[in-house]
């Protein structure tokens, strides 16, 4: 499956559709999650064009898959939410109920989310 430009992620990447933007560098963008699960869910993708999990493992970088997720854990932290506790999920492909086919980790947190419920 090849990636479509013409994704969600994509066109907020190239800043066609808004977003708030909770932290940006040269690789990675996290932004607030339009319909939040959590009182604060975050989206962090990087910037290069993967789809998934099981692309950006295969394709990414050592630095670069290193760098996202040294990333996801200091945002997680900026949040305030290492203290309570947090989720950090990825959803890859059909059978996880992947909507959008850019890669992305939810970090979801704020609240005890019960198990089974996300
Ligand atoms: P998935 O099921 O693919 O892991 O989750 C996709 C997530 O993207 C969902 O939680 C959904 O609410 C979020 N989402 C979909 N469209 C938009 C959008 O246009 N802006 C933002 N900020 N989030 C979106």
């Amino acid at each position: 499956m090849a990636y479509d430009n013409d994704n969600i992620f994509a066109k907020i990447l190239r800043g066609e559709i808004p977003n708030t933007t909770v932290y940006e560098d040269e690789a990675v963008l996290a932004f607030n999650d339009i319909a939040p699960k959590t009182p604060v869910h975050v989206l962090v993708i990087p910037k290069r064009p993967y789809i998934d999990m099981d692309d950006f493992s295969a394709n990414g970088s050592p630095e670069e898959i290193g760098h996202f997720f040294i990333k996801v854990g200091e945002i997680a932290r900026s949040l305030g939410l290492h203290d309570g506790g947090y989720r950090v999920v990825t959803n890859n492909g059909e059978n996880a109920g992947q909507i959008v086919p850019h890669f992305h980790v939810h970090i979801m947190g704020g609240q005890r989310i019960k198990e089974g419920s996300m």
